[in-house]
Order: structure tokens, then C-alpha cells, then sequence
């Protein structure tokens, strides 16, 4: 036991809770299991991490080289969810364009990276003031963190088959946190899986990203693609199949029983949506210049979508549209 083991677990998961987070787990920092950085370590030999160079930093799988003096880790969780639907895509009577582009729920309210951040320094800047020898530092998919398998470990919830983290009591949509810190605090037993013979997710990934139960190709997940390729096109193998996805992908998670039976609507009144983001039309999306780009979206995860590439999203799902609706083209 090191000097700074004076706080229990249960005070700092009632702060976290005071703060507002809607789960709190905790992990023993030398606990973390070796197989999944193995795991991580064949994933990025696959290639299947596309060019997210920062998921193969060393860091990532040896937490030690993040905070050296990190003992526990304390995972937090924010439920996103709201009641809202998109529309049912409109089989446009006036022709294409009058299609609805579709933005991930988690893009539809303000930067959640702002909202997490806010809470997780309230919480560090508590911990820190616990002891002056007290360190405590804090993520929220901003750093060499394996977040997902640390929630595991943390009890609060399994990487599912998507590769989501689900939660008993929110289904998958949740933004994690994580405050590492020297203290030593009592540790929470790691989840179990629940998936079960479920394949539900796999079945309806229309580009087979899913290559088999808990491994997920970026260079075939939509998500990516919308997001993150910052190529001038999509790839010929996506486009047929982004069904209306210009930021991100919902697919795998509005399918999951787990999400349909327990998802709740969130109390932060921030992850309400921005008015537009439910239901934009594809044809204002392709057109959209960079001025309006950015009144458009203030303070949002979107931002990490360039205007450029915003368009290139837009515009791939009204040629797909397009081709699909020409009786000559044998696009499908
Ligand atoms: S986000 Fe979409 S494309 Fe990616 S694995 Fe899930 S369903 Fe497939
Ligand atoms: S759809 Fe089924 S297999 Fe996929 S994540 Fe949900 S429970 Fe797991």
C-alpha cells in the first residue's frame, strides 16, 4: 500500500456521481489484462486500423508509459442518448436531393469532448486537492488510452461485437472518461460479456466491417470513412452502401437488442440536438460552403469532419442515389 491510499472508493464514485456522470467504475492500473494489447497489437498488424496512425502508439498498450505513477484508474461514463428519431428516409417525389443526410447520435448535440472535459477536471482538481502528493490526470478519447478495454476492466461495461462498449444500463450510448491517478483505490471486478449467440450487428453492417465477432476493419467501416478519410474520394467499395451516412454510422448500434430494450433518454440538457442535425437534406450538405460550415456547426464533434470532406460525404450519397435509381447502372 503506497502513501496515498487514504481515500475510498466509494468517496470518489460518489464525487464522480455528484458531478453529474451517469456510471463510475474503477480499475487497478497493474491489473489491466496483457491479452488485449496483444489483441490491439494483431488488429493494427491486419492493417485494420487504416491510417489512425495514433492508435499503434506504444503508449496505448502499456498504460505505465502514460502516467508512470498511475496506480488506479477512474472510468466515468455520460449517457448521450436522446428520444429523437431520424425521419425515415425520404424516397424524394421531387427527385434526389430532398434525401435526408444522416449524422451519428453521438455528433448531434454539443462537443462532447467540451462536456466530458469540463466534469473530468472538476473531478482531477478533487482528487488533486485530497493531497498535495495526489496526481490525477484525465482523458476522454484524447489520449493513448485504451478506453474501452479500461472500462471493461472497470466494471462498466463489455466490448460487445461491434466493438462498442455496452452498459447494462444504457445500452452503447455512452462517451467514456478516465481520470488515472497515483491514489490506490479499491478496484471494481471487470464485466462480463453479454452478447451472447447475438450477431445481430454483424448481420447488418452493410459493408461486412465487422470481419468477425469483436474485430471491426476500419478500411470498411462507414464511420471511418465519413470522419476520419481525409481522401478527396470515398472509396468505390463504400459508396454504394453509405445509405445516407455523412458522419458517422449508427447502424450497428440502432440494430443491438441491448440498445433498443435499454436505451434512456440522457438529463444533460447539452447532448440535445442542434436544430438541423436530425434531419438535414443531402443536397444543402453537398452545397454547403465553409462559411456556413462553420455557423452551422459551432462547438460540435462535427467539426472534425472538414467542410471539404462534408461535401465529399454528401455528394458520394447522391451519386450513389443516383446510380442506383438509373435502371442502365449495375452499381449494386
Ligand atoms: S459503424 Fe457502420 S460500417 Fe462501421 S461496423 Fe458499424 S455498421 Fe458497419
Ligand atoms: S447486436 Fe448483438 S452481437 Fe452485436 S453488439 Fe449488440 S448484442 Fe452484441
Amino acid at each position: 500500500m503506497n502513501q496515498y491510499s487514504v481515500t475510498s472508493s466509494s468517496v470518489v464514485k460518489e464525487k464522480a456521481r455528484e458531478l453529474g456522470f451517469h456510471k463510475v467504475g474503477i480499475a487497478a492500473v497493474d491489473k489491466v489484462d496483457p491479452t488485449e494489447a496483444q489483441r490491439l497489437q494483431a488488429w493494427i498488424e491486419l492493417g485494420y486500423h487504416a491510417d489512425m496512425e495514433w492508435m499503434a502508439n506504444r503508449k496505448r498498450q502499456d498504460i505505465s508509459l502514460v502516467m508512470p505513477k498511475a496506480r488506479s484508474l477512474v472510468c466515468v461514463v455520460l449517457n448521450y442518448y436522446t428520444a429523437d428519431q431520424r425521419p425515415v428516409r425520404a424516397a424524394s417525389p421531387s427527385g434526389e436531393g430532398e434525401e435526408y443526410a444522416k449524422i451519428s447520435r453521438y455528433a448531434w448535440g454539443r462537443d462532447y469532448h467540451k462536456v466530458m472535459h469540463k466534469k473530468l477536471k472538476q473531478l482531477a482538481t478533487w482528487l488533486e486537492s485530497l493531497d498535495e502528493g495526489v496526481l490525477a490526470r484525465y482523458y476522454a478519447d484524447t489520449g493513448p488510452v485504451q478506453e474501452k478495454v479500461l472500462a471493461q476492466q472497470a466494471g462498466i461495461g463489455w466490448i460487445a461485437k461491434n466493438g462498442n462498449l455496452i452498459t447494462r444500463e444504457y445500452g452503447s450510448w455512452v462517451f467514456l472518461g478516465e481520470v488515472l491517478t497515483n491514489l490506490e483505490l479499491e478496484s471494481d471486478r471487470p464485466h462480463t460479456e453479454h452478447c451472447g449467440s447475438c450477431t445481430r450487428c454483424i448481420q447488418a453492417c452493410p459493408t461486412g466491417a465487422i470481419t468477425q465477432p469483436f474485430v471491426v476493419d476500419a478500411n470498411r467501416c462507414i464511420a471511418y470513412h465519413t470522419i476520419e478519410n481525409r481522401a478527396k474520394e470515398l472509396p468505390e467499395t463504400i459508396t454504394p452502401h453509405l445509405q445516407g451516412w455523412v458522419a458517422g454510422c449508427d447502424i450497428c448500434q440502432d440494430v443491438c437488442p441491448w440498445n433498443q430494450r435499454f436505451a434512456s433518454p440522457t438529463d444533460i440538457a447539452e447532448f440535445q440536438p442542434y436544430p438541423g442535425n436530425i434531419a438535414p437534406h443531402l443536397l444543402e450538405l453537398a452545397q454547403i460552403s465553409d462559411q456556413d460550415w462553420d455557423k452551422r456547426f459551432p462547438a460540435s464533434a462535427l467539426r472534425r469532419i472538414k467542410p471539404e470532406m462534408l461535401r465529399r460525404n454528401a455528394l458520394a450519397n447522391l451519386d450513389a442515389s443516383r446510380r442506383k435509381n438509373d435502371p442502365e447502372s449495375n452499381y449494386f
